[in-house]
C-alpha cells in the first residue's frame, strides 16, 4: 500500500494512469466500509440483548429484594416530591449492576423517574 501511495505522489506516472490507481484504491477500500456496518449490527443486537437481560433480572427474585431495601430505605416515598404513589426504583449507577448497593438506587415516582430519564 505505501509503495502504491508513493507511486501516485511521485511524477514517475501520468494523470491516466494516476486516476486508475486512485479508483483502484477506492475500490480495495470497499470492503472497510462493510465492516464497519456488520459492527453496527452488531452493536444494536448488544442493545437488545442487554435489555432483555435487564427485563429478566427486574423480574428475578433477587431484584425484588433489593427494591424492597431501596423502597424501605425511602420510607416508601419519591426522595424527590415525596409521593406516595407509582414509585420506581432508578439507578443511579450501573456499575453493580445485578449486585446493586442501596447506594446506587434511588425512590422515585413515576414523574420523577420520567423526568430523571429525560434530563439524561
Ligand atoms: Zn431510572
Ligand atoms: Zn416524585
Amino acid at each position: 500500500m505505501e509503495t502504491i501511495q508513493k507511486l501516485l505522489h511521485s511524477n514517475k506516472i501520468n494523470k491516466r494512469e494516476r486516476l486508475e490507481i486512485k479508483q483502484f484504491l477506492k475500490r480495495i477500500q470497499k470492503p472497510k466500509k462493510k465492516k464497519k456496518k456488520a459492527k453496527k449490527i452488531k452493536v444494536k443486537k448488544d442493545v437488545l440483548n442487554r435489555k432483555i437481560e435487564y427485563k429478566k433480572y427486574l423480574n428475578s427474585a433477587k431484584w425484588k429484594a433489593i427494591r424492597q431495601d431501596v423502597l424501605l430505605r425511602d420510607n416508601y416515598r419519591c426522595a424527590y416530591c415525596y409521593n406516595l404513589d407509582n414509585l420506581h426504583i432508578h439507578h443511579l449507577s450501573y456499575v453493580n449492576f445485578k449486585k446493586e448497593k442501596l447506594s446506587d438506587l434511588i425512590t422515585l415516582c413515576k414523574d420523577c423517574h420520567k423526568g430523571e430519564h429525560l434530563s439524561n
